[in-house]
């Protein structure tokens, strides 16, 4: 066995470890459905209480200046009322009653208002309440898809670390110059570096190869790459070791 179809074979076995790298990785980043489900349902959730307290900020506010309004007429009635009593005739107590029935007027508006709003921010803050208590059934069914998920993935970072390991220890056993080849392609060629040729075409970009290069790939004495995608060949039976015996 000469260093060509030993590195090959090293090469087909190094590329099956980075498959399952990266299809591991690709399922810790995809959540299942109930999972995205959940966290999308907790995301509205927070979403909606946090609108829930603005209002309830902005409607306090609210609060605090009708209140401040309702002292100002307060005031106003006062000294009204003051002046009433020392009105000299009818024109000037036409003109302080009229005032007397604005400020009132005013007074009671300002009154009803804060105190319609002092209910609602009452309701908003018991809304809250009621939402931040979940059910405690469907908090443990929460939490049991939760913890599923993270033991899921924990299990692929297990798979994903021990291919790894196994990838670095086929690695160092290939020839360095091949070893650099099959690492650049894997980085430029979108993690697969290595092409069966099957029905005279490459595998992977389907680019018919020429009988000459085909025979230069079975006979493996050199690496040979796809003239078009530029990822190295082998042949199935070649690198099962098949060909040796029948050659
Ligand atoms: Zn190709």
């Amino acid at each position: 066995m000469n260093t060509q179809h030993h590195d090959l074979v090293l090469m087909v076995q190094l590329q099956k470890l980075y498959d399952t790298i990266a299809e591991n990785l690709n399922k810790r980043r995809l959540p299942p459905p109930e999972v995205k489900e959940l966290e999308a349902a907790n995301k509205r959730r927070i979403i909606e209480l946090n609108e829930l307290e603005k209002t309830i900020t902005a409607q306090e506010e609210e609060v605090r200046a009708l209140h401040k309004s309702a002292e100002e007429w307060c005031l106003e009635l006062e000294h009204f009322q003051k002046q009433k009593s020392q009105v000299t005739n009818e024109r000037e107590f036409t003109a302080v009653i009229s005032e007397i029935d604005y400020a009132t007027k005013a007074l009671d508006e300002a009154t009803s208002k804060y105190q319609e709003l002092e209910k609602s921010v009452q309701d908003l803050h018991a809304e809250i309440e009621s939402r931040r208590s979940a059910r405690p059934e469907e908090e443990e069914a929460h939490k049991t898809i939760t913890k599923n998920w993270e033991k899921t993935k924990a299990k692929l970072k297990r798979k994903v670390h021990k291919a790894a390991v196994e990838a670095k220890a086929l690695e160092d056993q290939l020839h360095p110059k091949h070893r650099a080849r099959f690492l650049r392609l894997l980085s430029s060629k979108n993690g697969t570096a290595i092409s069966a040729v099957a029905e005279n075409c490459c595998s992977l970009c389907h680019f018919n190869l020429r009988p000459h290069l085909q025979q230069r790939v079975r006979r493996c004495e050199e690496i040979i790459t796809c003239e078009h995608c530029h990822r190295i060949l082998y042949m199935h039976d070649v690198v099962a070791g098949k060909a040796d015996e029948s050659d």
